[in-house]
């Protein structure tokens, strides 16, 4: 299963206890993932969709639990989509304005009494905002996978329900955008802290875990590669240097011979010659006597000083 519908599945498993969570959490199910009607002489109809049983029967639950409504569950299966099927829960007529009543989104002042804009009593508690969230997430919402990377989005149906979101997450601690994606108005957000933030506040444990877990394990591989690649440098550095040395000392092998060098000069050409890959140190313990890091540096350099005054005297600048 995707991640998205890990989280699906452990969202839909626990029913809001208290009765204006459940509220809540209804009211972003209708508001991202549903929409109502005007049927004209009195008649509406307040449908929730998705594409899954599970979120449109976590609804059902909702609104058995907290209006005492029960709605039509139907299944739409049709070439539009992809031979994919859709699940509907429908109220309709009494039920529908029962319905909006009782998540107040009923208002004798708007147009055809029904409100877009949720009561504002419904974000005043954290739990609240939490549920609302969480309703609308199970509707229209996706999280990727954690080892892809991180992003969160909440397919709103329109911009003012997408503002709404924005403003609710923000009260959340998280700070989104919103982008229009067809005719989907996009909330998202895409860094890592973030997105663990929206999986507590949605609830999902198990996610939170699994998030955490890629979010250290990419820690550690990031300090891992810096610290090769931090060691490749320095091991370049070294070679680059220890090339340029044995270069210096085999043309003075070929020249002057380094039998004709001092001894503690002609020591230091053929220990550097036989370890091409030693560093200074490694070098100074190498030698009889052995001498420290400072005074193999001083030797090499003399030795590439004698090989660039041979080089001149020959006439072979380089
Ligand atoms: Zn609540």
């Amino acid at each position: 299963m995707s991640f998205t519908g890990d989280i699906r599945l452990e969202l839909t498993e626990k029913t809001p206890d208290s009765p204006c969570c459940r509220l809540a959490a209804l009211t972003g199910m209708l508001l991202l993932g549903g929409h109502v009607t005007f049927m004209g002489m009195g008649r509406y109809q307040a449908t929730i969709s998705s594409e899954h049983a599970s979120v449109i029967r976590y609804a059902d639950r909702l609104a058995r639990l907290s209006a005492n409504l029960a709605g039509e569950f139907i299944a739409v299966r049709t070439s539009q989509l992809g031979e994919r099927t859709k699940y509907q829960l429908t109220f309709r007529n009494q039920d529908a304005v029962s319905l909006l009543m009782a998540l107040s989104l009923w208002d004798e002042n708007a147009p055809f009494c029904v409100s877009g804009k949720p009561d504002p009593g419904l974000f005043r508690r954290t739990c609240c905002r939490q549920s609302f969230i969480r309703g609308a997430f199970l509707v229209c919402g996706w999280v990727s996978p954690p080892q892809e990377g991180y992003r969160a989005e909440l397919a709103a149906p329109d911009e003012k329900q997408a503002e709404q979101m924005k403003r609710v997450l923000s009260r959340c601690g998280i700070s989104a955008r919103v982008t229009q994606r067809k005719t989907q108005h996009v909330v998202y957000f895409q860094d890592g802290e973030a997105v663990s933030t929206f999986l507590k506040v949605l609830g999902a444990t198990r996610a939170v875990l699994d998030m955490e877990d890629a979010r250290a394990m990419r820690e550690v591989r990031n300090t891992v590669n810096r610290k090769v690649n931090c060691e490749v440098r320095n091991m370049d550095a070294t070679i680059t240097a220890a090339q340029r040395q044995v270069e210096d000392i085999r043309y003075l092998q070929e020249t002057v011979g380094l039998d004709k060098l001092a001894p503690p000069l002609r020591q230091m050409a053929e220990v550097r010659l036989n370890n091409m890959e030693a560093n200074l140190s490694e070098l100074g313990e190498m030698l009889d006597p052995p001498i420290g890091k400072s005074g193999v540096n001083n030797r090499l350099r003399r030795l590439s000083a004698l090989a660039q005054r041979e080089r001149s005297r020959r006439g072979e600048i380089s």
